[in-house]
């Protein structure tokens, strides 16, 4: 036996976020599966708008994590030998859980009431340990790249079906970033018709090729009366997307009276909550999606390619601190992809 084999893990490279505004890049050890995992070998894994709130704010996860939750994978290692290496794949991103609680016993993991210590990393690394019962197959017909969105719309058709507008309603999306755009799509499949609002232009341009009605800047036209000309009923569902306190505001005075307001972004301040109770609005939040959402979702970009223009860019691992900025920054592209080994 070599002198070095026992003593030199085998190592991978890992973005960590450290903490406010700060990821760096280093090797780690390579992770081992515990019982019931499989070890993947990470193939795109995009920034989620949480990450980005993570990194600008340096709140809601770490300090020195592995981020990261909406990835393809190829199958590295499952110990249990059910899925054979190189199987494309994406995960369930739930939380292990302790399989016992009664939230577990609903497979909802990310309430378990005795969560177990073990944190897996995640994708913005060249490997990563999931549960074997949160992968999800890819289907053959279906890019890497465009099946690392399957986390990100799957929480948006949830959230569609969680509103359950009817085909024909009129539907309000303010904030056409990744979240946004996916959530035009999920409305649009669900037959609305949709009214989306960014003020960037290329974001409006893409929201149109999603199929938007129309797609306005919220700053030069009234979100209210746009809505009201488009239908006197006004939205029936309303979607804040944008993940700034204004933007949610904006949606409670747009959407229709007894409408459902969906919030998907994460908006860090407090809003006035007046218009819901004058106009007797419901609102929800999701924090994930669900397994049979993503599985929705990788058929849903096999039936609509252009869903897959929601991705613009993907950078090399390496370069993870800058894509941070950028996207902090608000000018690093829509739906951006680290891609460890790219
Ligand atoms: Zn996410
Ligand atoms: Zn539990």
């Amino acid at each position: 036996m070599p002198a070095m084999a026992g003593a030199s893990a085998r190592m991978m490279r890992a973005a960590f976020f450290e903490g406010y505004q700060c990821i760096t890049v280093r090797d780690a050890p390579l992770p081992e599966p515990a019982s019931g995992e499989v070890r993947l070998k990470i193939r795109y894994c995009g920034i989620c708008g949480s990450d980005v709130t993570c990194y600008k704010t340096g709140a809601l996860a770490g300090p020195d994590v592995i981020l990261g939750h909406e990835l393809s994978a190829a199958v590295d290692h499952d110990p249990a030998g059910v899925w054979g290496p190189g199987r494309r794949v994406t995960v369930f991103p739930s939380g292990i859980g302790c399989g016992e609680c009664v939230w577990c016993r609903e497979e909802k993991y990310r309430f378990c009431l005795n969560p177990p210590d073990r944190v897996h990393g995640g994708g913005f690394a060249e490997y990563m340990t999931a549960p074997a019962r949160n992968l999800i197959a890819i289907p053959d017909d279906l890019d890497d790249r465009t099946a690392a969105g399957a986390e990100p719309l799957g929480v948006a058709l949830r959230g569609v079906e969680l509103a359950s507008p009817k085909p024909g309603d009129l539907a309000y999306v303010s904030g056409l970033g990744s979240i946004g755009l996916y959530t035009v799509s999920a409305l649009v499949a669900a037959g609305c018709r949709v009214l989306g609002a960014d003020p960037r232009e290329e974001r409006r341009t893409l929201g149109l090729e999603l199929g938007c009605d129309d797609a306005f800047d919220p700053t030069v036209r009234d979100p209210l009366s746009t809505a009201v000309a488009a239908d006197p009923h006004g939205p029936r569902v309303a979607f804040e997307c944008a993940g700034v306190p204004e933007s949610l505001q904006q949606v409670f005075e747009a959407c229709g009276p007894e409408g459902v307001v969906g919030i998907l972004g994460i908006p860090m301040a407090p809003v006035f909550l007046l218009r819901m109770t004058l106009k007797e609005e419901r609102a929800f939040s999701i924090r994930g999606p669900t397994r049979e959402s993503m599985r929705r979702a990788l058929d849903l970009m096999r039936e609509r390619p252009e869903i897959s223009r929601v991705m613009t860019r993907a950078v090399p691992l390496e370069q993870a601190n800058d894509a941070f900025a950028r996207l902090a920054a608000g000018d690093g592209g829509i739906k951006v992809l680290l891609q460890p080994g790219g």
